[in-house]
């Protein structure tokens, strides 16, 4: 880069640096840039807009919920009173970020049902492994140590399998029914005095809701067996049905995804964790206790049965203080719009795209946050699939659904809205996807060769997870 008036000046290493440096490691070739803040400042800006975000598109990812973060959240979490807190600040000089913290744990008790939560978990995965010790501790406190098997769906996020057998369980997978529905008989088949407990979302991965909860519940805790929920994602459901009158034990709640934390590059999340009264003993420690006006850290001898601590002091503080505002701000009348909206506005995707002719996976059930459509048709009348339906949507400035999962339904996309959107987005969205299909089954190369506007094209996708290369 070419020197300006505001670049530093270039400077000689002094004399005495360089005695002190051994010869060998000295060199005067180093080609360090020298631009001007002005030029930094734009290459930053550049980079930035390269990126895509839900500031500046519509980025219906299925099972993610990539919805817009209101401001004040993150106002709020980084107030200075929050965020130059020390995490080892004596609790008597931090009452008020544990009043938050309580306030918080006791809202997401009444919002899932359940009697105690904690949290600390940093991710949804490790709210999940949290979640299994606890009922693998649970059978073991009892003296009911043959239960070493855990049940779980097909349909299930790919983290349910890998947190059960990460707490040293096997799993056996569970069948879906056409209409999206647990088999009950393949079910009733797989309990047994080996089982320790099932992993179920609802509504499922399939975007359709379980109708035969309280009949599963029944079944596996007649055979003595607990229920383990995933509510990674809880808009379809805020305010309206709580996991724990659904019957289930134990859950974990993706703070990231449902409350106001933006998430999707690996930042920060939280994975707080809420169990009925049976299981709130083994929570992971530390939670906050306290009455009103005086707040404190429990000690892990004080809860001697918990799975112990999982994160380095209480878990990602600044996503729990967003996920305090977010609750704060909606209130219960603003959380349930926030599962009216999110159910409306997939349902009125779902129908617009199958007056288009595409293809709906449940046609016959009401979406809930989201939904599936396949291209399967697509892919026999002119070889297009998903992947390439996903890629075509990117020249339009919209970010790719989810596409080939859950991997029960061939060639699909699975499209979460979310609530914050508007009905003009949405019926830009239709009106794109109409077009895709024009073209998918009229000019079938433009889809194969997309994106065409993007500064990167196809790339190689198991180099891509392999061997990230994130500089030009
Ligand atoms: C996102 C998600 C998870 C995992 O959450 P992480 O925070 O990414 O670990 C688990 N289950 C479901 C259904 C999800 O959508």
């Amino acid at each position: 880069m070419e020197e300006t008036i505001f670049a530093c000046q270039h400077e000689e290493t002094p004399a005495e640096l360089e005695l002190a440096i051994p010869a060998h490691l000295l060199r005067d070739d180093l080609p360090l840039p020298n631009p001007s803040e002005l030029e930094v400042l734009r290459h930053y800006t550049r980079l930035s807009q390269k990126n895509f975000s839900i500031d500046t598109n519509f980025y219906p990812l299925g099972s993610c919920t990539m919805k817009y973060n209101p401001r004040i959240a993150h106002e709020v979490a980084t107030l200075p009173g929050f965020s130059r807190l020390h995490p080892a600040t004596p609790a008597v000089a931090a009452q008020g970020l544990l009043r938050n913290l309580a306030e918080l744990q006791g809202w997401l008790a009444e919002l899932t049902g359940m009697a105690a939560v904690s949290l600390s978990p940093a991710a949804g995965a490790q709210g999940e492994l949290a979640g299994v010790a606890m009922i693998r501790a649970y059978h073991q406190a009892r003296g009911d140590t043959q239960r070493q098997r855990m049940l779980i769906p097909q349909a299930a996020h790919g983290t349910n399998p890998a947190s059960a057998r990460m707490a040293g369980f096997t799993v056996t997978e569970l069948p879906n029914l056409p209409n999206g529905d647990l088999d009950l008989d393949a079910l009733r088949a797989a309990l047994g005095p080996d089982v320790a407990g099932i992993m179920l979302t609802n509504p499922s991965t399939l975007g359709v809701f379980e109708r035969q909860i309280q009949e599963v519940a029944a079944l596996v805790h007649g055979a003595g067996a607990l229920l383990y929920y995933d509510g990674a994602n809880l808009n379809a459901i805020l305010g309206r049905v709580k996991p724990g009158e659904m019957g289930f034990d134990v859950m974990h709640l993706n703070l990231h995804k449902t409350f106001a934390t933006p998430h999707g590059g690996g930042g920060p999340g939280s994975g707080a964790v809420a169990a009925a009264s049976r299981l709130a003993p083994y929570l992971p420690v530390p939670r906050v206790v306290g009455e009103a006006g005086s707040y404190r850290w429990e000690s892990h001898a004080e809860r001697p049965e918990s799975i112990g601590q999982l994160s380095a002091y209480a878990g990602n503080i600044g996503v729990l203080l967003r996920a305090h505002a977010y609750v704060r701000r909606l209130g219960h009348a603003g959380l349930r719009r926030v599962s009216a909206y999110a159910a409306l506005n997939a349902n009125y995707l779902m129908h617009g795209l199958r007056r288009q002719g595409y293809t709906v996976a449940f046609a016959e059930r009401r979406a809930t946050h989201e939904f599936i459509i396949s291209v399967q048709d697509l892919h026999k009348a002119s070889a297009v699939r998903a992947l390439d339906v996903a890629k075509r949507l990117l020249d339009f400035g919209i970010h790719a659904p989810t596409i080939y999962f859950p991997q029960l339904v061939p060639e699909c996309l699975l499209i979460e809205p979310t609530e914050t959107e508007s009905k003009a987005s949405l019926d830009r969205f239709l009106e794109v996807m109409a077009q895709i299909r024009r073209e998918a089954l009229e000019e079938p190369e433009l889809l194969r060769n997309a994106p065409h506007d993007l500064p990167v094209r196809r790339v190689d996708e198991t180099l891509a997870a392999r061997r990230l290369q994130v500089a030009e």
